[in-house]
C-alpha cells in the first residue's frame, strides 16, 4: 500500500459524503453504478446528459473512477506473478528475479525505458479500507451488528442456563460459543468467511483460473451471501494453473495479519463511536483441490485423507497407494499399518471427556504438525508425513489470531452432496464404476441402470420430471443420459439425486437397496435446511450411519477388490450433521456463494480478448458498487414494489394478477368447499350462491409462486407447455421420502387459507413397478399416481441464490 492510502486507513473517514446537499455527486454516483459495468454505456449516457444539462458535468469515465475509488476505498494493490502464473512474487518469492517452476525459468522483469518493470501483475482488493467506509452508513452499521446482538442473546441464554433453540447460524455452533467465553473472539472482532474456487472462463477452452471472496459474517445469513455483500478477495489470473496458489493468497492474508496486529479503526455511525476491529477468519473453504493448498493436509487419498482430521485411517490396495476410509476391516486382509480391526462410528465421533471434538482434533494436529516439522531426512518426512495426513503448516497459521487450525476448515457441503455423491453413485447404479479383476459386475445387483436401454428410458424421465417441477427450484436437471459429462452443476445433481431418483427409482430397484438409498436422501435433505430442529436432526444423522454402515456391508461387502467404492464422500456422511452442531447448519460456509459470484463475473465478461485483466475489472467494480451500496443503501432499487394489480394479504402473501374481471359462480364441489370452508370459520353466509374472483398466481413468502388451476387450465387448452407442478403444498409434516399421492382431478375440491400454503413443490408421475404395470387394472389402479419433490432447503431460499430465484419465477407480461 501507498503511504497515502496507509495513512487514510489508519484515520478511517467518519461521515459520509453528504448526498443531500451535494446532488450533482448524487447524479454521479447513481449514473456510474447504472452504468460503470460497461465503458462504453458510461460514457454515452455522460455525453447524453452533460449534452442536455451541461452544469450536470459528468466526469470522464476514469475520473469517475478515481473518485469512486476515494469514496469507496477500493484500491487494487498490484503484485508481480509469473507470465505463466506458477507463483507471485510474495513471501519467500518475494525477492527473486525469475520463476523458479516453470521450466523456461521465465524473467518477472521487462525493461521499458531506462526502468525494471514487472511483465505481469495481479490485483488484491483489501479488505479493510471497503469495510471502514460500510460502517459509515448508519442503516449498514446496524446491519453489521447482528453477531454481537446475536451474541449477547446467546450468552444470556447460557448464563442462565436457558436451552439455545434451534440452531439457526455459525453463532449456535460449539465452536464459536466456545471461542467467545473463553476471550479468543470478542464482539468488535471482525468474522470472515474466506472462500476460494477455480473458475472455468470459458465452457470448451481449457483455462485455469482462481477467485476467492469474503463474507462477512458480523451480517446475519439473510444478508451476508447477497451478492451485494459479498466482497472479492482477488483473481488469480490463468491460463496455466497457478503452481502455488498460496503465494497468491499472501498479499491478502499479509493485510488481514496487519489488521490483527495493529487493530483496524473503525467509526460506527449506527453505535456512533470509534472502535478497533481485528478481522479474525473464521472458516476458509474450497473444494478438495483447492482445500488441499490452503489446509496443508494430505487430501483425501492419504491414509488420514478425512478433511476433518478425524481418527479414521484408510485402507489400501495390495501395492496401491491410495487409501480409501472403509470401517470394516476387509477379509483377508494383511496390508501393513492398515489391517486394523472394524472402526466404530463412536470411536470417530466421540472426544475424550473434558475435551470437546474441535479440541481433541487440534491437540492431535498441533502434535503431529510438530513432528512432520521436526523431520531431519527426506524419507523421515515422508514417513511422518504418510503417518500424520499433514504436508506442511497451513497458511493460516501464519496469521498471528486465527480460529484454530484444522477447526476454521469445514466440510463443503455443496461439493460433497451434490458432486462428489453423484459421480459415485450414478456410475454405481449405471454399472460404469471401475470393477477389478476379481469382481464381476454382473454380481452387482444394485446397477438398476446397468443396461442402456434402461439408462436411456431413465434420462427420458428425468428431463420429462424437470417440466414438473417448480421454476423456484432454479436449474432443472436436464436428461442425464445425454448431459451427464457436459457441465452437470451440482444444482441439477442435486436435485437428480435428492428429488427424482427417489421416484424414478422405485418401480426398477430391488426394494432392498431402494429402501437404503432412501435413508441417505432424508438424511441429506434435512442437512441441507438451514435451521433444523433438534429431534430431526438426530432422526438424520441415524439415517447417515445406517446408511454408511448398510453402504459398507451391502456394495463393499468387506472385499479388498471393492475398497475404492468407500470414497471420502461416504466417509464424510458421518460427519454431516455433528458437524452442523459444532460450526452450524452446512450451507451458511459451503461454496454456494462463491460459485454464484463466479457465475455473475464470468457471465459479466462474456468472450472477450483479454478475459483475466477484464475479469479483475470486474472484480474490482463489483467491490466498489458493494461499497457504494453499502455507504448509500437509498441507492438500492427496493425490493418490495408490487408489481400492477397485485393484492397484499400480509404476511408476505401476495396474489398476482391475472384476475377475473368479475366474480363468477361456482357450482357443485367447488360451492361445497366454500361453503364448507366458510362454516368452519364461523360465517354466517345465509342462501348465497357462492361467488369468487378467480387470480393466477400467488407469491409466497419464500418468494416462490404458486400457480392456480384457473390459468393453467387454460394454457393446457391452448396447448401451451403447463406448468403442471403448481399445486401446493399443504402445512403437513410426511417422513416419508418418497411420498406419493393420487391427484383427483375435479373429483375432489377443499378450501384452505392461503397462508396455509407454505411452499410450492413438484408432482412428478410416479412410474409403476413391472408387478403393477401387469395388472389387468393398472390404468384405474395406479394411473394418476404423483410423488413429491420439494425445494431442497426450502426455508431459506435466499442462501446465496437469490439471482437464480429472479431469473427464474420473473413476473410474466399478462
Ligand atoms: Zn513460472
Ligand atoms: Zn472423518
Amino acid at each position: 500500500m501507498d503511504a497515502e492510502d496507509l495513512a487514510r486507513l489508519r484515520n478511517p473517514p467518519r461521515q459520509l459524503p453528504n448526498l443531500a446537499n451535494e446532488s450533482q455527486l448524487r447524479l454521479w454516483l447513481r449514473t456510474f453504478l447504472a452504468n460503470g459495468h460497461s465503458e462504453d454505456t458510461y460514457r454515452a449516457n455522460r455525453d447524453a446528459i452533460n449534452e442536455y444539462a451541461p452544469d450536470a458535468d459528468v466526469p470522464t469515465y476514469e475520473r469517475m473512477q478515481r473518485l469512486v475509488a476515494q469514496i469507496t476505498g477500493v484500491v487494487p494493490l498490484r503484485t508481480d506473478m509469473c507470465i505463466r502464473s506458477c507463483l507471485a512474487y510474495t513471501g519467500p518469492f518475494a525477492d527473486l528475479d525469475a520463476c523458479p517452476l516453470c521450466p523456461t525459468h521465465e524473467a518477472r522483469y521487462k525493461t521499458q525505458g531506462k526502468q525494471q518493470v514487472a511483465r505481469r501483475t495481479f490485483s488484491t482488493l483489501l479488505f479493510g479500507p471497503q469495510v471502514q467506509h460500510m460502517y459509515l452508513s448508519r442503516e449498514t452499521a446496524e446491519d453489521l451488528g447482528w453477531r454481537a446482538r446475536v451474541t449477547e442473546e446467546l450468552l444470556e441464554l447460557l448464563a442462565t442456563g436457558q436451552h439455545l433453540g434451534d440452531l439457526q447460524d455459525f453463532c449456535w455452533g460449539t465452536d464459536y460459543l466456545e471461542a467467545v467465553q473463553n476471550g479468543s473472539i470478542s464482539t468488535d472482532d471482525m468474522l470472515l468467511l474466506f472462500s476460494i474456487d477455480g473458475a472455468q472462463l470459458y465452457e470448451s477452452k481449457m483455462s485455469d483460473c482462481w477467485v476467492y471472496i469474503w463474507v462477512i459474517f458480523e451480517l446475519g445469513p439473510d444478508k451476508r451471501y447477497k451478492k451485494r455483500y459479498v466482497l472479492p478477495g482477488a483473481v488469480i489470473p490463468g491460463p496455466e494453473k497457478p503452481k502455488n496458489i498460496e503465494s497468491f493468497i499472501f498479499p491478502g492474508l499479509y493485510h488481514i495479519a496487519a489488521l490483527q496486529r495493529e487493530g483496524l479503526k473503525i467509526w460506527d455511525a449506527f453505535r456512533e463511536r470509534l472502535f478497533i476491529s481485528r478481522p479474525i477468519i473464521i472458516f476458509a473453504t474450497a473444494d478438495g483441490p483447492g482445500m488441499s493448498c490452503i489446509n496443508g493436509l494430505v487430501g483425501h487419498s492419504g491414509a488420514q485423507g478425512c478433511r476433518l482430521y478425524c481418527l479414521l485411517r484408510g485402507r489400501r490396495k495390495p501395492r496401491g497407494s491410495h487409501y480409501y476410509p472403509a470401517m470394516l476391516k476387509p477379509l483377508n486382509y494383511y496390508e501393513r499399518g492398515c489391517d486394523h480391526d472394524d472402526v466404530s462410528f463412536e470411536a470417530i465421533l466421540q472426544a475424550p471427556a473434558g475435551l470437546s471434538w474441535s479440541q481433541a482434533v487440534e491437540i492431535r494436529y498441533s502434535k503431529n504438525l510438530a513432528r512432520v516439522l521436526l523431520s531431519t531426512s527426506q524419507a523421515e518426512y515422508d514417513r511422518r508425513r504418510l503417518e500424520t495426513g499433514i504436508s506442511e503448516p497451513s497458511i493460516f497459521s501464519g496469521l498471528p489470531r486465527n480460529f484454530g487450525i484444522p477447526r476454521c476448515f469445514p466440510g463443503d457441503i455443496m461439493h460433497h452432496i451434490s458432486l462428489n455423491l453423484g459421480d459415485l453413485f450414478l456410475p454405481l447404479l449405471r454399472g460404469t464404476f471401475r470393477c477389478d479383476k476379481t469382481d464381476n459386475i454382473d454380481n452387482w445387483d444394485w446397477a438398476c441402470l446397468r443396461s442402456e436401454e434402461t439408462w436411456q428410458a431413465h434420462g427420458d424421465l428425468v428431463a420429462a420430471a424437470s417440466t414438473c417441477l417448480p421454476a423456484s427450484f432454479g436449474r432443472f436437471p436436464r436428461n442425464p443420459a445425454e448431459k451427464i459429462h457436459s457441465g452437470y452443476k451440482a444444482w441439477e445433481f442435486q436435485y437428480y439425486i435428492f428429488g427424482l431418483l427417489p421416484g424414478l427409482l422405485w418401480s426398477i430397484w430391488t426394494p432392498l437397496y431402494h429402501q437404503h438409498f432412501c435413508r441417505l436422501v432424508s438424511g441429506v435433505r434435512t442437512a441441507l435446511q438451514l435451521v433444523i430442529p433438534l429431534d430431526e436432526r438426530r432422526r438424520a444423522h441415524h439415517h447417515l450411519i445406517e446408511f454408511v454402515r448398510g453402504f459398507e456391508t451391502m456394495y463393499y461387502q468387506r472385499r479388498v477388490d471393492r475398497l475404492h467404492f468407500i470414497r471420502q464422500s461416504i466417509h464424510a456422511l458421518i460427519h454431516l450433521i455433528p458437524e452442523q452442531k459444532r460450526v452450524g447448519p452446512g450451507s451458511l460456509h459451503s461454496q454456494w456463494t462463491i460459485e454464484n459470484y463466479i457465475g455473475n463475473i464470468t457471465r459479466e465478461i462474456g468472450s472477450d480478448k483479454e478475459p483475466y485483466a477484464n475479469l479483475a475489472e470486474r472484480a474490482t467494480r463489483r467491490a466498489e458498487t458493494n461499497v457504494l451500496l453499502a455507504m448509500f443503501p437509498s441507492f438500492v432499487p427496493p425490493e418490495d414494489v408490487l408489481p400492477q394489480g397485485a393484492v397484499a394479504l400480509g404476511d408476505g402473501y401476495i396474489l398476482l394478477r391475472a384476475r377475473d374481471r368479475a366474480p363468477r359462480l361456482v357450482k357443485d364441489l367447488e360451492a361445497t368447499a366454500v361453503l364448507l370452508y366458510l362454516a368452519s370459520c364461523n360465517v354466517n353466509v345465509g342462501g348465497w350462491n357462492p361467488a369468487v374472483w378467480k387470480w393466477a398466481r400467488l407469491r409466497l413468502p419464500s418468494g416462490q409462486i404458486a400457480r392456480t388451476a384457473w390459468k393453467e387450465g387454460e394454457r393446457e387448452r391452448a396447448g401451451q407447455s403447463v406448468r403442471r407442478a403448481r399445486m401446493v403444498k399443504i402445512l403437513a409434516e410426511t417422513h416419508n421420502v418418497l411420498a406419493v399421492c393420487q391427484y383427483q382431478g375435479s373429483a375432489s375440491r377443499i378450501a384452505v387459507d392461503v397462508k396455509d400454503i407454505i411452499g410450492v413443490v413438484g408432482m412428478v408421475p410416479l412410474p409403476p413397478r413391472p408387478t403393477e404395470a401387469a395388472h389387468p387394472d393398472t390404468n384405474i389402479l395406479h394411473a394418476n399416481r404423483y410423488f413429491k419433490v420439494e425445494k431442497l432447503s426450502i426455508d431459506n431460499s435466499w442462501i446465496g441464490r437469490e439471482d437464480a430465484m429472479e431469473d427464474a419465477d420473473e413476473e410474466e407480461s399478462l
